[in-house]
């Protein structure tokens, strides 16, 4: 299957079309309008076999989770997810594997109400980069800047998960079949919190989504807005397969520091505490309190029932 076969059969005339999009699949350029009173809110994100998952990764998860980790972006500054466009280098034209992978972007992509408008086929070492576009009413985006002292520390849901499931693969832990088909398929199939990001606007004051692990990607609020953070360690949420799988210490390092989980993590001042659960409850959202900014800039001081604590080995970073 050539280039261009290959475009008009997985990807021109396939999903949802929306009505501000002019122009989609087929031309140089795609053409769309954003809605007066609104700015566009882009990102990228790029998935690459081998760093980022497993090159046996079912195709349709593949296909699910590069949306999900933009539109996850998205939220976190309270955009609408609108367009999509794709980068997708292949190693060959496999037919089924492009069935499903197309599928599962497909699927979360119209669940959404997203467009894929357009992109570049390659061929080499398999590697999707996303770039996604959505709007936000002019002036109402959520930053990483605006924690000040005092606000409250949030986050949408279970931490951990998804290092559950790729540590205990690279590791050999064997766990109980349940627990790891649980936190496979959260690895897998992400649900990014748009619905979330949208009510989180005028009502947090700092946004970010956990692709990082907590403590990192907390210090990117705490070093943009010039603010510190303590933790209750013991408050951050996990799910009952982690719980079940691994003793406290272990649990915490993966909830703690591992990242992958896509959820949300906010802030947001006194006044708005209460409206922020009863409003993100609305959405099915359980937002958790796990702490609180303090004036020690930079710096996350972490607490176990009131008390210091230590954990070492957090975070990931490329080319650290
Ligand atoms: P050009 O050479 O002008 O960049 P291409 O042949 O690369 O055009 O692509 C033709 C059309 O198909 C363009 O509209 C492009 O956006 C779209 N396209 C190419 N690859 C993909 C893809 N993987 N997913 C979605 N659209 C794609
Ligand atoms: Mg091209």
């Amino acid at each position: 299957m050539k280039e261009f076969e290959l475009i008009n059969h997985y990807f021109k005339g396939r999903g949802i079309t929306r009505r501000d999009v002019e122009l989609g699949i087929g031309d140089d350029c795609a053409l769309v309008s954003v809605p007066a009173g609104n700015q566009l809110a882009v990102t990228t994100d790029t998935l690459v076999a081998g760093v980022h998952f497993f090159e046996d990764i079912p195709p349709r998860a593949l296909g699910h989770r590069v949306i999900a980790v933009n539109l996850s972006d998205l939220a976190a500054m309270g955009a609408e997810p609108t367009w999509v466009s794709l980068g997708l280098t292949l190693p060959k034209a496999d037919m089924e594997w492009l069935e499903a992978f197309t599928e599962g972007m497909h699927e979360i992509a119209e669940y959404y109400n997203v467009q894929v408008i357009g992109g570049d086929t390659t061929q080499g070492p398999l590697t999707i980069t996303v770039c996604a576009k959505g709007i936000v009413p002019t002036g109402k985006a959520l930053k990483r800047s605006g924690a000040r002292v005092g606000d409250w520390i949030y986050v949408t849901g279970p931490l951990g998960d998804a290092g559950l499931a790729i540590e205990a693969r690279k590791q050999g832990w064997t766990l109980e079949p349940k627990h790891y088909k649980a936190a496979l398929e959260k690895f897998h199939y992400p649900a990014p919190r748009v619905a979330a990001g949208q009510v989180l606007r005028g009502l947090a004051t700092s946004a970010i989504d956990i692709s990082d692990g907590l403590l990192a990607d907390l210090k990117h609020i705490l070093r943009s807005s010039l603010v510190g953070a303590k933790i209750n360690a013991d408050k951050v949420p996990q799910s009952d397969a982690l719980r079940s799988s691994l003793d406290e210490d272990a649990r915490m390092k993966l909830a703690l520091g591992f990242g992958d989980d896509y959820e949300l993590l906010f802030t947001v001042n006194d006044n708005n505490k209460n409206a922020v659960e009863t409003r993100l409850k609305q959405y099915g959202v359980e937002p958790v309190c796990i702490g609180q900014i303090t004036a020690n800039n930079g710096e996350i001081q972490l607490l176990k029932k009131g008390q210091p604590y230590q954990l070492s080995g957090l975070g990931f970073e490329h080319f650290s």
